[in-house]
C-alpha cells in the first residue's frame, strides 16, 4: 500500500495568518481570548489551547482587567468591535485580508444604490457570514442554496425590480456559486439590475480542480478535518462526488483498516483548516495499518 499526501491541502494564509499571530502574542504577553474557535479543528485547538489560547463565546465570557482579544480570520461585525471598545478589551484584529475586502465592498454596494439589495450565498449563522451581514446591519438576503434563494423570491425577500449585489462566502463551492447567480441573473426584471462580486477565497477555488484530480487519482481517500467546518463538508463531498471510496476522520483514531487493501493507492487530505502535521500524523498510521 502507497499513502501519500495532498501537497496542496493544510491551512490557507488567512488561518496561517492567526495561528502565527496568536503563537508570537502568546509566547510575549501571556494568555489571549479567541472569540469563537481560531480554527475549526479540535486536534489544532487542543495544541493552542496548552500554550494558553482560550476561546470564549462572548465578550461578557470574561471580566477584569488587561484581557486581549483576538478576532479570528473570519472576521466579526462592526458592533464586535465597539462593544469590545466599551468593555474595555484590548482587541488584536486577525480577520483575513481577504474576508475585509468583502466586507468593504458590502459597505460599498450599500452605499452606492440606496434602493439596492444584499444576497449572500452562505452559511446561515456562520461566523463569516455574521460578519459580513453586519457591514449591513444584517440588512441582507443569506441563501444557502437555490431553493432558498427561490423561497426569497416568492415571498417578496427579494425584489427582482431592484439592484441585487450577490456576495458569496469565501470557502463555499465556485460551481454552486455559479449555478445561483446564473439562475438569479435569468430571473431578474432587467439584466443590468444584478452585480455579482466573485468573493470565493481563490485559494479555495483552485483547490477544489486541484482536489478533485487527487481524490480521482487514488484507490482510496482519506480526509481530514473538523466536524464544524464548513470547507471541510464542501470539499469532502467534493472527494466523495469523484472518488465513493472517500473517508472523513477527525483525527488518526478514526481510522478502520477495513477501509484498505494491501495493494491500495491512498490519497491523506484535507481542509483549509487542518494542519499539516494532523495530515502526516494520520498518513503514519494508514501505513501501520498493514
Ligand atoms: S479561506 Fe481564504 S478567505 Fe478564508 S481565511 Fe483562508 S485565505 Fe482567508
Amino acid at each position: 500500500m502507497t499513502v501519500e499526501i495532498d501537497r496542496n491541502s493544510g491551512f490557507c494564509g488567512g488561518v496561517i495568518r492567526a495561528i502565527d499571530g496568536a503563537e508570537k502574542l502568546l509566547a510575549e504577553s501571556g494568555p489571549l481570548f479567541s472569540l469563537g474557535a481560531i480554527v475549526h479543528n479540535e486536534a489544532e485547538l487542543g495544541r493552542l489551547r496548552e500554550k494558553g489560547l482560550r476561546t470564549v463565546d462572548s465578550l461578557q465570557s470574561v471580566l477584569g482587567n488587561g484581557r486581549t482579544l483576538l478576532i479570528r480570520a473570519h472576521g466579526e461585525p462592526p458592533q464586535t468591535y465597539r462593544i469590545a471598545e466599551e468593555m474595555g478589551w484590548k482587541v488584536v484584529d486577525f480577520t483575513c485580508p481577504v474576508v475585509l475586502k468583502i466586507q468593504k465592498s458590502i459597505r460599498e454596494a450599500r452605499a452606492a444604490k440606496k434602493d439596492g439589495q444584499i444576497v449572500i450565498f452562505g452559511k446561515i449563522g456562520h461566523a463569516e457570514v455574521l460578519g459580513l451581514v453586519g457591514q449591513v446591519d444584517g440588512d441582507a438576503s443569506v441563501v444557502e442554496n437555490l431553493h432558498q434563494l427561490q423561497e426569497a423570491i416568492a415571498s417578496g425577500k427579494i425584489d427582482l425590480n431592484r439592484p441585487v449585489d450577490i456576495f458569496s462566502q469565501t470557502t463555499k463551492s465556485p460551481v454552486e456559486y455559479e449555478e445561483l447567480c446564473t439562475s438569479l441573473a435569468g430571473r431578474m426584471a432587467s439584466p443590468g439590475l444584478l452585480t455579482v462580486h466573485n468573493t470565493i477565497c481563490r485559494q479555495v477555488a483552485s483547490r477544489h480542480d486541484e482536489l478533485s484530480e487527487f481524490a480521482r487519482t487514488h484507490d482510496v481517500v482519506v480526509f481530514v478535518s473538523g466536524r464544524e467546518s464548513s470547507n471541510g463538508r464542501v470539499l469532502s463531498d467534493l472527494c466523495k462526488s469523484v472518488n465513493p471510496r472517500t473517508y472523513v476522520v477527525g483525527n488518526a483514531s478514526e481510522l478502520d483498516p477495513s477501509w484498505f487493501s494491501p495493494d491500495d493507492n491512498v490519497g491523506v487530505c484535507g481542509a483549509t483548516s487542518t494542519p499539516k502535521w494532523l495530515l502526516e500524523e494520520v498518513a503514519v498510521q494508514i501505513k501501520n495499518l498493514h
